[in-house]
């Protein structure tokens, strides 16, 4: 499948960045061969799966989308890797994606974009959209994503797919190259939410190789997808956040989200209007947090340790190298963040910036806490429009960043969130996403509300 309509840069889907053709079919041969002798590892055993390239593989090469790592092959596994590999799992290869993560619709690939498999001219997300793309298109039953500002969530929603982002720390950051360390978090693109749960499941769980894994098991996941599979939601508080809708929001979404609000009601579940008013203030709070903890984290990028090394003519320093490889190897839009970060750090603003938008940060908690004192989960649609066209966006950074509107407030609180299909946007036949936030640790609500709208 991947042969037939993956292409490559500059036609077809092209979701996947590296496909380990030789290792995947050695990997299924065992699983088969376990199967037949009935000792499967796991329930999963011998489920392909693709993985964004911004986890480790060790021996397959990781790029995060960028010049300034092309060639750079790890020498260990991610933990979310390796518990795939001890369950089984054939790792298909890697998949394209922003570089570093930054942006939201795989443009920013220094390999070419990925195409949304409902409309070749469109974008599939990001910076995630490999993963979205490949599950879409039935390249991969399953994919590894991240989602540090609605990276899994939005590529999810204007692809038809299931994305999750699990509570903060539930799903080990060991082996992922940080964009933004407090706001990053790995989890499962899937077509179907039992899917995601199994798939969240075996990736989850404490890891004393990451200082921020959450040492506490979460409610099973599997079981609250099957409880939300009955359809029944009888008792469950569901609030919807009016920040998340209104002008700039496409009428086709509107119309999508509200009827699946109609669903849930005719489900049993209680709907009530929720305001989070701190919510608006989110986008910019993120754009001040994550350049700042990004501009810090790819200063190792520095032609030493990893990748690419650009030598100048003459009798460069080790500056003029540094210089020189950080120019070629890294994207506009991964400088314009450096340059942002760095500014809002300088001794004089940080203050200012910084120490703000970390203050917003708080506010932006204690209104989800507020909110979950009167209803179990909040729900908005995932992005204010379907998958718009490639191109459209990629000189206008602003109306980019909009797009994450929806989706950045659980990255900042730390909380869970999944987007689950919500039909197709009347006025051009795309895919609309439903989102589902619930309190740290409450995993297993997305799942439930997210089931019963399948
Ligand atoms: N689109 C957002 C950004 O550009 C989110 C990225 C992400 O979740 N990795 O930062």
């Amino acid at each position: 499948r991947i042969a037939a309509v993956d292409g490559d840069a500059t036609s077809g889907i092209h979701a996947f960045l590296h496909v380990d053709t030789e290792g995947a079919l050695a990997q299924a041969a065992a699983s088969d061969e376990r199967r037949a002798g009935g000792t499967p590892l796991h329930p999963l055993d011998g489920v392909p799966i693709a993985v964004k390239d911004v986890l480790t593989t060790k021996g397959l090469p990781t790029t995060c989308g960028s010049k300034i790592l092309e060639g750079w092959v790890p020498p260990y596994d991610a933990t979310v890797v390796r518990r795939l590999k001890a369950a089984g799992l054939p790792i298909l290869g890697k998949t394209n994606m922003d570089e570093f993560a930054m942006g939201s619709s795989t443009e920013h690939s220094a390999y070419g974009p990925t195409r949304n498999p409902w409309d070749q001219t469109r974008i599939p997300g990001g910076s995630g959209g490999g993963s979205a793309a490949a599950v879409a298109s039935f390249e991969a039953p399953f994919a590894i994503g991240t989602d540090t500002g609605g990276s899994i969530r939005q590529p999810g929603a204007v692809t038809g797919t299931v994305g999750v982002k699990p509570t903060y720390g539930a799903v080990s950051r060991y082996g992922l190259i940080a964009l933004a360390n407090s706001l990053d978090q790995a989890g499962p693109v899937t077509r179907t939410v039992l899917d995601a749960a199994l798939l969240q499941e075996l990736i989850g769980g404490h890891d004393p190789l990451d200082s921020t894994s959450v040492d506490q098991p979460l409610p099973s996941l599997v079981d609250a997808a099957r409880q939300g599979a009955t359809g029944d939601l009888t008792g469950v508080r569901i609030g919807v956040v009016s920040e998340m809708s209104g002008e700039g929001w496409q009428p086709g979404v509107m119309a999508r989200f509200q009827e699946s609000v109609d669903l849930l009601v005719k489900a049993g579940a209680e709907v009530v209007e929720v305001s989070c008013p701190s919510f608006v203030h989110a986008l910019a709070t993120y754009y001040l947090i994550l350049p700042a903890e990004c501009s810090s984290n790819l200063a190792k990028f520095d032609a030493m340790r990893y990748g690419l090394r650009v030598v100048p003519d003459g009798n460069p320093s080790a500056e003029d190298v540094m210089r020189a490889t950080r120019d070629a190897g890294f994207g506009d839009e991964v400088k314009r963040r450096i340059i942002l970060g760095t500014y809002a750090l300088s001794s004089g603003y940080y203050d200012a910036y910084y120490g703000q938008a970390q203050k917003v940060r708080t506010l932006i908690s204690r209104d989800f806490e507020a909110a979950f004192e009167r209803v179990d989960v909040l729900v908005s649609p995932t992005a204010p429009t379907t998958a718009f066209e490639l191109g459209e966006k990629l000189d206008d950074p602003l109306a980019m960043y909009l797009n994450d509107l929806a989706t950045i407030p659980a990255n900042l609180a730390g909380t869970p969130g999944i987007s689950v299909p919500a039909g197709l946007a009347e006025e051009d036949g795309l895919p609309v996403g439903f989102q589902i936030l619930a309190p740290a640790l409450a995993d297993d609500r997305c799942y439930r509300v997210g089931a019963a709208l399948e």
